[in-house]
């Protein structure tokens, strides 16, 4: 089975200025010098050129939060694949639950989007996960096996070998309520079943998971088999918590 390099994500949402994203990064730098797993910084749109240079000849990559699937057009407000190349954007998040949820992200943009990353270079971390009520009603499969075939549907295979995928339970997103090790371990070893279903090498794809992830449960969550590493929201914005983090996945 291929080594699959630990992976952990910061997704500062809409925090951090430009020169809160600077002090973060100097702040974090000295205290993952040492790190051998890929570490991501997600700021908002107008840190990214700060974080890029900023963090240069370091182990961090920096992602986008969204991109539009177009390169360019009428789309006031959007950003796309290409801005993202020209200021050094190595990935993009794509389809995190907020966009999902409180911007009318679908499947069927997310299956467009996913394709248009690829072929810009851009890694995409795919992020599929249930509701409580779909947890309660016995529905987490189905749910994500439903996000994972639509929001793939548009990219060839041979493509995909790229793609990191978080499961992040709605639930467990900025509640402060964590899956427990097992449910994420059931959740994340189903979605590496989805893709080796749908032909990738799933062996090599970083599965993460991401729901109130902290320095405190890190290390156990991170511990299951086909958990690779973290989102991180909340503990992300601190840069001792987000070492604490990096440190803890292996
Ligand atoms: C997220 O938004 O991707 C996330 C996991 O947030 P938090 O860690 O705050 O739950």
């Amino acid at each position: 089975m291929p080594e699959r390099t630990p992976y952990v994500a910061a997704n500062w949402k809409m925090h951090k200025t430009v020169a809160e994203a600077a002090a973060f990064v100097d702040a974090l730098l000295p205290r993952i010098a040492a790190t051998q797993h890929d570490v991501v910084l997600c700021p908002p749109y107008l840190a990214l050129g700060e974080v890029v240079e900023r963090s240069r000849g370091s182990a961090v990559r920096v992602a986008a939060q969204n991109m539009h699937e177009e390169a360019e057009g009428t789309f006031t407000g959007e950003v796309s694949a290409p801005m993202l190349n020209e200021v050094g954007v190595d990935a993009v998040i794509l389809g995190h639950s907020e966009r999902r949820q409180l911007f009318g992200e679908t499947d069927e943009a997310l299956a467009r989007k996913l394709p248009a990353a690829l072929a810009a270079g851009l890694e995409p971390i795919l992020c599929v996960g249930e509701s409580e009520e779909a947890r309660d009603a016995g529905q987490t499969e189905a749910v994500l096996e439903r996000q994972l075939q639509a929001d793939l549907a548009g990219a060839e295979p041979g493509a995909l070998a790229g793609i990191v995928v978080a499961y992040e339970p709605i639930w467990a997103i900025g509640t402060g309520r964590t899956a427990t090790p097992a449910q994420a371990q059931e959740a994340c070893a189903f979605v590496r079943d989805v893709l080796r279903e749908r032909g990738l090498e799933a062996d090599a794809i970083r599965v993460l998971y991401g729901g109130s992830v902290k320095p405190a449960n890190a290390a156990e969550l991170m511990a299951e088999a086909d958990i690779d590493g973290a989102l991180v929201g909340g503990a992300s914005l601190d840069p001792e918590e987000f070492a604490a983090i990096v440190e803890a996945a292996g």
